[in-house]
């Protein structure tokens, strides 16, 4: 099968793997249907996670079908569609018992593309499957389910639960990639008064706009963004999601927080940050991190509010384009347009290949623009996706 690895840092390659097999009789094995690039996925490649391992196929989201399942998998038969949460977890030790699915103590946690085989790949083996795995329901898209493994469930458990956005409060996002679309999407079922949406990418601030961001600011000139959020709101904001993880932008919501505030740390760190606590002791914070559990996949995917609110009624928009291409490219585009990249077929990763929504190919452009350098004919290639199918 085709599986999309991590090499050392700054190489990753796609790849011919083995199918993978049962070894435990809790596990699953799951024939991707869609899976997607996450930030993580950008760390891991950039070297900040060494733990991940030389050739560790990557990704921990997607959605999928049953294909085997171990003898002790009781919630789940062969043929079902399924979500895969990021986080596997047991259900039985000590903070899955408490729901805290993220530090699973027997062997689960974020392991999927981290420690063990993830989802970039066709088939992908999934432990603790019971635990780890959620019924696809029928009447949600496959590009909206997608993003109950780990991109919603990010940015409303580790942005707006952990930042306590309250009824009336000021919320300032910084980064606003998917995660932080989510922690903004999320943050709206509290009725802030302000969400500022904070971000170096104007499309991607465009976007935010479109999702309910009241207010957006570029942080070119850090100084300028801050003077703006503080025009805005005089005693700083209530909530203050950080949503890239570099120092600048930890830095940047230590900045924004006013008394009685909190800092939630959604992004993830490879660089260590300076805490301002000379300036931060006596104003009353709170500063909160944490990774997803993936607990809220089930309330996300129910009948329940969250899931008519956001995936029913449309609220999501998902602009995407068909892509059967190389991941490299995609990772790149990742890094520079603020959607949600599916992968429906690996295999054909050979050929660079863009389809419009009405199914026309345009191969020979592509070809064409990906033989010179990178930089000049990725900003031909940013406008040629841009107009050609996202218009
Ligand atoms: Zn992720
Ligand atoms: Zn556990």
């Amino acid at each position: 099968m085709k599986a999309y690895e991590y090499l050392k840092p700054g190489h990753a390659q796609l790849t011919d793997k083995e199918k993978p097999t049962i070894t435990s009789s809790t596990d699953a094995i799951i024939r991707i249907v869609k899976t997607t690039i996450c930030g993580t996925d950008l760390h891991i490649i950039k070297g900040d996670t060494p733990e991940v391992k030389s050739h560790t196929t990557l990704g921990h989201e997607g959605i999928g079908i049953i294909e085997e399942i171990g003898d002790n998998v009781n919630n789940f038969k062969v043929g079902d569609k399924v979500i895969i949460s990021c986080i596997s977890s047991c259900g039985k030790c000590y903070y899955c018992k408490k729901g805290i699915y993220a530090h699973c103590e027997n062997g689960g946690g974020w392991i999927l593309g981290h420690l063990v085989n993830g989802t970039q790949a066709e088939y992908v083996k999934v432990p603790f499957a019971d635990n780890s795995l959620y019924h696809a329901p029928s009447n949600l898209k496959d590009d909206a389910l997608v993003m109950l493994s780990d991109i919603l469930p990010t940015g409303y458990e580790i942005g707006v639960l952990k930042g306590k956005v309250k009824p009336g409060c000021t919320v300032a996002i910084v980064g606003a990639g998917p995660v932080g679309l989510a922690a903004l999407l999320t943050a709206q079922f509290y009725s802030p008064s302000k969400i500022i949406m904070i971000d170096l990418d104007d499309n991607r601030l465009e976007t935010a706009k479109e999702l309910g961001a009241t207010h957006l600011i570029n942080s070119k000139e850090t100084e300028t963004a801050i003077k703006k959020v503080k025009s805005l709101n005089p005693r700083g904001v209530d909530v203050a999601i950080e949503a890239v993880g570099i120092p600048q932008t930890f830095d940047l919501c230590q900045n924004l927080i006013g008394v009685d505030g909190t800092i939630a740390n959604v992004g993830v760190h490879g660089l260590p940050v300076q805490l301002d606590i000379d300036k931060l002791w006596i104003k009353n914070i709170n500063v909160t991190t944490g990774l997803v559990s993936g607990n809220t996949t089930e309330e996300f995917r129910g009948d329940g509010a969250l899931s008519q609110q956001l995936l029913l009624n449309g609220s999501i928009k998902i602009s995407y384009f068909y892509c059967i291409c190389k991941f490299s490219v995609c990772l790149r585009v990742f890094q520079h347009l603020n959607i949600c990249i599916f992968f429906r077929n690996l295999q054909l990763d050979l050929q660079i290949l863009f389809k419009s929504k009405s199914g026309r190919p345009c191969l020979s452009q592509l070809q064409y623009i990906f033989k010179g350098s990178f930089f000049p004919p990725f900003i031909l290639f940013y406008l040629f996706i841009y107009f050609y199918f996202l218009r």
